[in-house]
């Protein structure tokens, strides 16, 4: 695996590269500006039929994570999740303008699902079966994996989760990062968003925050000279889209657009204009259509 810069790592995560050390924000504010079908023809009664003829998706993603998704000065998220979401509504007939953003966290991100409150949920969001118990998921888009993020310099020499046996660490909650972390600390603080964690990071109340790697080193990259990611990934976060679960059409045409978009190179364009101005770009994971 190797990292922009040349780095090599040997890592056995299935996760991408890391963020570089020395790299300072790089913003990743923009747009791929993915294509929006000028003609749409869907079966009636489907939910592709009923979001193309309002013109009109909903989309939960996170608003606080940059390089995925991060709520920009002109009050519109940016990031990877966000491009695509943008690719999806685009094969909808529904342009970027047409897409209603709602802020999902962690913990509410299945209750939203449920609730109709949003179409989809494009947020850093693991497949697993405990959550397919309430929603279903396209995908996987994107193969993350679990990490820590320490002061610069890692003044507490941590290498992986076994070294925080007594030691603090900051996550949020009803994330897979709480769940997978309590393996190995009791000690933990759980908020709402991974960017509650960096005051107390810095004032030295935890000793470190953990969740997926490309989260982490999107803060660090917001953060320049104060974080540094541990790059020692201990889980595997296939990364899916969230939506009612038994609509089984729309998680088809879902699959069938992500498959697209590996293809025609929308998914490295969305990738390269956000995510890609910090991290490698890798090959897309294979779609689970289950
Ligand atoms: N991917 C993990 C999850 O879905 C952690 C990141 C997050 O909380 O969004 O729980």
């Amino acid at each position: 695996m190797r990292l922009k810069k040349g780095l090599v790592i040997s890592a056995i995560a299935i996760a991408s590269a890391l963020v570089l050390s020395g790299c300072s924000d790089s913003g990743a504010t923009s747009s791929s500006d993915a294509p929006v079908a000028a003609t749409t023809d869907f079966a009636a009664g489907t939910t592709m039929a009923r979001l193309a003829d309002a013109g009109t998706i909903n989309i939960g993603t996170k608003f606080d994570q940059p390089l995925f998704g991060l709520k920009g000065p002109d009050g519109k998220p940016v990031g990877f999740d966000v491009e695509i979401g943008k690719i999806i509504a685009g094969k909808l007939g529904i342009p970027a303008s047409g897409i209603n953003w709602t802020e999902t966290v962690s913990q509410n991100r299945e209750p939203f699902i449920e609730n109709g409150d949003v179409d989809l949920v494009i947020a850093t969001y693991t497949i697993n079966d405990t959550r397919k118990e309430k929603v279903s998921f396209a995908g996987p888009y994107y193969l993350a994996g679990q990490d820590l993020l320490v002061l610069a310099g890692n003044p507490d020499k941590i290498t992986g989760p076994e070294d925080l046996a007594g030691k603090k660490v900051c996550t949020v909650s009803g994330s897979t990062s709480e769940k997978n972390i309590a393996a190995y600390t009791t000690d933990i603080i759980a908020t709402d968003a991974y960017s509650n964690c960096l005051g107390p990071l810095r004032s030295g109340e935890v000793a470190a925050v953990t969740t997926d790697n490309v989260i982490l080193a999107g803060l660090a990259d917001q953060n320049a000279g104060e974080f540094e990611v541990v790059n020692n990934a201990f889980t595997e976060e296939p990364y899916g889209i969230g939506l009612a679960r038994d609509d089984t059409e729309f998680r088809s045409f879902i699959n069938d657009v992500l498959e697209e978009s590996y293809a025609d190179g929308s998914w490295v364009n969305a990738w390269e204009s956000t995510a890609g101005a910090v991290l490698n770009t890798p090959t897309p994971p294979a779609v689970d259509r289950y």
